[in-house]
């Protein structure tokens, strides 16, 4: 069972859930495109992977993060 690293209470502060999310696939080797490869429109406008369990328009919420992670890519390549 996973125990708690901190004693801090969660956040769930959408913006803090995304940045978490973005900074793990950022530092998973080309993590960003590969979900970005999955994560593309269709020519319906929907995602082609979220919507094999329910209609979900493009960009779903993966792909925001995707961007996100290249954002922070971006900025570690940067340094
Ligand atoms: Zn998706």
């Amino acid at each position: 069972m996973l125990e708690p690293t901190s004693d801090e209470p969660y956040d769930p502060d959408l913006d803090t859930t995304f940045g978490g999310a973005a900074q793990l696939i950022a530092n998973q080797p080309d993590g960003p495109d590969l979900l970005l490869a999955e994560h593309r429109r269709t020519s319906t406008g929907e995602c082609a992977a979220c919507s094999v369990y329910r209609p979900t328009d493009w960009p779903c919420v993966l792909v925001t993060i995707a961007r996100l992670a290249q954002r922070i890519v971006l900025r570690q390549v940067g340094r």
